[in-house]
């Protein structure tokens, strides 16, 4: 933990030197998905970023309890506060269970992140099983009078709250601007303010996700499930909530509002947030006809994709722009991509062909010393990828016999290449079909070499016959002779 981590926090528009409030413990929340429909790449982006945090911060020797929820409730479409819950809107459609359909996509979400090598939070709890948490917060809130019920629904009042307290200080945005920017919806008539959001809602008599609660059978407001999951599991002050930039409003904002109407202050000491993808220049979007879901990446399923990406493509071209910049995906940059992914995977494999020398003619002390900077200014993944190609520089040119290394220096890049690239950034080798064509190509060679060692055999050549056998073993193959001729295997 000697290493200072910068991060930029929304809040204050500025990188602050990361200082947790009970070190070595940490408290990070990231908003997880609402489960609705399969997960696609503006899924992918916030949970490899706060993937990255989540190693580093461990890497650094903090004991770090993340929690990323499931949204299973209460999400309504558009984000307001009107119009079907997303979830149970999919479940009329297809005719199924609401929680069958979080299941359904849960599982899907599950095996997608899993695919990218992001690793499960620590605590992954569902808004549905938090109804209680919800509705203690909405009546703490209720009791210091900054919310007011109208016909069974509870509604923030965001104007009374705006004359105690900075309502906006997240996005920016202030109260007029919240108010010129609001559409008038139905229902709103319920509301003092257009501005004014749900904190409970008073379900329809059709809507079948329902609980009883002190002022109608309903459900919560979307924002309530975060305020009140962030707190029963970090506390009521942790360190870092996170979240992608679309969040920052009306989401998380309402969050700040709801948190320091019930008690008093903020949880949260650092806000941050992973920038927007588009797609060949485009906003993502269902009218745009450019979603694509990440199992039609990593089928190559999909009419704008001229061919597969694997997972780990996805999570480099990912990581080769900062968190904080837009990403824009397209064949060319991922083709780009996965060949930058093989070069420094490929490096990996030959530094293990490498012969140590005596001297050392490249010095390949200070790469780790410029990932560590890389990482400490804000997870600076871009700089810290440029700094491994020039690791994998050095291995090109080791190899090609223009530099020599010596083992201290080897085991100096192997160790970096572990820590940093696997590890750190998470990526790994992938078991592809081409490690399958791979390992059929070098079984026939194995078979070659032994038919060639029967022909010796023949030719009574003894010689060349116990060469084979014997190379063949010192590298770890078992030889039988047999009736017909001879088997093998490798022992590993
Ligand atoms: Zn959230």
């Amino acid at each position: 933990m000697e290493q200072t981590l910068l991060i930029y926090n929304t809040l204050k528009r500025q990188k602050e030197a990361f200082k947790p409030l009970h070190a070595p413990h940490v408290g990070m929340y990231v908003c997880g998905p609402t489960v609705y429909g399969d997960a696609h790449l503006g899924h992918a982006r916030p949970a490899i970023t706060f993937d990255i945090l989540y190693r580093y911060l461990t890497h650094l020797g903090y004991k770090v309890r993340y929690v990323r929820n499931i949204t299973d409730v209460g999400h309504l479409e558009h984000d307001a506060d009107e119009g079907e819950d997303k979830i149970a809107k999919k479940a009329r459609l297809e005719q199924l269970e609401p929680m069958e359909v979080v299941q359904h996509y849960l599982n899907r979400y599950h095996k997608a992140m899993e695919a990218l090598n992001v690793l499960p939070p620590s605590i992954e709890p569902h808004a549905s099983g938090h109804i209680m948490e919800q509705i203690a917060l909405v009546q703490e809130i209720l009791d210091n009078g900054y919310a007011y019920e109208s016909r069974g629904s509870v509604y923030f009042d965001v104007a009374k709250y705006n004359q105690d307290h900075h309502y906006g200080k997240l996005s920016g945005r202030n109260l007029d601007d919240v108010l010129n920017t609001t559409r008038e919806l139905d229902g709103q008539d319920e509301k003092r303010n257009p501005a004014d959001f749900a904190l409970w809602k008073c379900a329809q008599p059709e809507h079948i996700m329902r609980w009883p609660s002190p002022w109608s059978d309903g459900f919560p407001g979307w924002h309530c499930e975060c305020t009140a999951m962030g707190r029963k599991y970090l506390g009521n002050h942790f360190d870092i909530h996170g979240g992608g930039m679309d969040l920052v409003f009306p989401h998380h904002e309402c969050e700040i509002a709801q948190s320091v109407a019930s008690q008093g202050d903020d949880m949260v000491r650092y806000w941050m947030h992973n920038n927007m993808i588009t797609i060949n220049g485009q906003k993502m979007g269902k009218s745009y006809n450019n979603f694509i879901n990440l199992s039609e990446f990593f089928a190559g399923s999909h009419p704008l994709l001229e061919q597969a990406y694997s997972p780990m493509t996805i999570r480099f071209f990912i990581l080769q722009a900062h968190y904080r910049s837009t990403v824009d995906f397209g064949n060319e940059a991922l083709q780009a991509s996965e060949k930058g992914l093989a070069r420094l995977m490929e490096a990996v494999g030959n530094l293990d062909r490498l012969q140590p020398a005596t001297t050392s003619t490249i010095d390949v002390k200070q790469l780790r010393q410029k990932c560590y900077e890389a990482m400490n200014d804000d997870l600076n993944t871009p700089i810290v990828i440029s700094h491994l190609f020039d690791a994998c520089r050095i291995v090109n040119t080791v190899l090609d016999k223009k530099a020599t290394l010596t083992a201290e220096d080897l085991d100096e890049l192997k160790s970096l290449f572990h820590t940093f690239l696997f590890d750190i950034l998470g990526l790994k080798e992938e078991k592809g079909d081409g490690d399958g064509r791979r390992e059929e190509a070098f079984g026939k060679v194995v078979d070659m070499l032994l038919e060639q060692r029967m022909k010796a055999k023949a030719a009574k050549d003894w010689a060349t016959s116990d060469l084979i056998r014997d190379q063949l073993t010192a590298l770890g193959f078992e030889i039988k002779d047999t009736k017909d001729g001879f088997s093998w295997k490798l022992n590993v």
